[in-house]
């Protein structure tokens, strides 16, 4: 590292909490899949800071659109109306076939959002006794960091000295349908529940677990909360994840691409009377639904669209599904992923993930390590069968090396 970078890097340590490790490269233009560090060298995205911006680094529609609308107006709280909402509403309602919708801002919120709307849908409609909803969600989650959120983590480093937390939460194992059953009793109001797991390493439920997961609840009256923040919009080469199990959620979390990476949008969808439940006063925020953010995520949802990138997240996400699989290195225990959300598994004798996420930095690939083991594999839905290709031959040479 240069004396710039190194001094980057100190002044962030001395000054911030140090709540990251991020790889050791100071980042500081990005255009499409490609990043650039203060020093000039490119590097391909194979991160897309966790798939939020999957439809590439300053995607020139969406940045003018952006631009367009801070000229024009950018916050007027939800005291008044303002002009971008309601198109917003309604472009995201007919995308996506939800009947109401709820602007908030951060992934984490988006999440906390809804835990409020099916708790209040269970007293107010459910007919659950005022105080014992029951909330089930799974083993190695991932929803966000809240003090609500994290309660329900089964992560020792995510939950370890933030406590006492809320009650109301039922942990199960993840693909595990019998489970979910054994679980829901009266009093349960919503199972929450991310597609694919991201952040535990890019984990696929067992085929058909979703469809009886659907089917126990619509049995019990129990709404299905699909956390949708990363899996959702293309990544996975289906508008929503959901699609690939034929299923409906009942509630379905929006964020992270929602905006294509300029600015923190996300949003609750919802196909019955859950967000109807919430009445003037009750849930808030002043940036939600402001007029910057519903301009940005309109742009981001039409490139979505337009320029073809969910059909070329599944095209592009077979290639390279393919291309690693083909990979013979001892290194490799699995190779997983759907679409453009893919992971490579290591043997726990190749050492550690980081090690070999830092050979790629060396080799002109941004890739980051998650739990240990594991390299997760995500660019921009834009990326080419080229950049597939020059990506797949770098990671064949890194993943054949030892560093254990
Ligand atoms: C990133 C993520 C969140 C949290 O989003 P933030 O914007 O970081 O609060 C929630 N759920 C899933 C599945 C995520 O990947």
């Amino acid at each position: 590292m240069s004396a710039s970078v190194i001094d980057f890097v100190a002044t962030e340590a001395r000054f911030g909490a140090h709540n990251y490790e991020p790889i050791g490269v100071v980042l500081s233009r990005g255009e499409g899949v490609w990043v650039w560090d203060t020093e000039g060298n490119r590097y391909l995205d194979c991160l897309s800071a966790y798939s939020a911006v999957s439809q590439g680094h300053c995607h020139p529609k969406i940045l003018a659109a952006m631009v367009e609308q801070a000229h024009r107006l950018t916050l007027t709280s939800r005291a008044f109306h303002n002009d971008q909402l309601a198109p917003f509403y309604e472009e995201i309602a007919a995308l996506t076939g939800s009947h109401k919708v709820l602007p908030m801002n951060s992934g984490a919120e988006a999440v906390e959002s809804a835990i409020k709307s099916v708790r209040k849908w269970g007293y107010e409609v459910k007919g659950v006794p005022d105080g014992h909803a029951e909330i089930i969600v799974c083993a190695n989650n991932f929803h966000g960091r809240t003090l609500g959120i994290v309660g329900f983590s089964t992560d020792p480093d995510t939950r370890a000295h933030f406590g006492p937390f809320a009650p109301g939460f039922k942990i199960i194992p993840f693909g595990d349908a019998a489970a979910l059953a054994e679980a829901i009793t009266p009093n349960t109001v919503a199972f929450l529940v991310e597609p694919i797991q991201g952040e535990a390493g890019v984990i696929l439920p067992p085929a058909g677990y979703f469809t009886e997961v659907r089917e126990l609840c619509t049995t019990n009256n129990v709404m299905l909360v699909l956390d949708e923040i990363q899996t959702g919009l293309g990544r996975t080469g289906k508008l929503l994840a959901e699609q690939h199990e034929g299923i409906e959620a009942d509630v379905t979390l929006l964020g992270k691409a929602l905006s294509g990476g300029f600015y923190p949008v996300s949003a609750v969808l919802s196909n019955n009377d859950v967000l109807g439940t919430l009445r003037p006063g009750q849930h808030g925020s002043t940036f939600g639904g402001n007029p910057l953010a519903c301009a940005v995520a309109r742009a981001a949802l039409r490139v979505l669209t337009e320029e073809g990138m969910i059909e070329n997240a599944a095209r592009q996400g077979a290639r390279f599904l393919e291309g690693l699989k083909d990979i013979r290195a001892n290194t490799i225990r699995e190779v997983r992923g759907r679409g453009l959300m893919l992971a490579v598994e290591l043997h726990p004798e190749a050492g550690r993930a980081r090690r070999y996420c830092e050979a790629l930095q060396g080799m002109g690939i941004l890739a980051k390590d998650t739990h240990e083991q594991t390299i997760r594999i995500a660019p921009p839905l834009v990326i080419t069968s080229d950049q597939v290709d020059w990506a797949l031959e770098r990671l064949a040479s890194t993943l054949t090396q030892d560093f254990s």
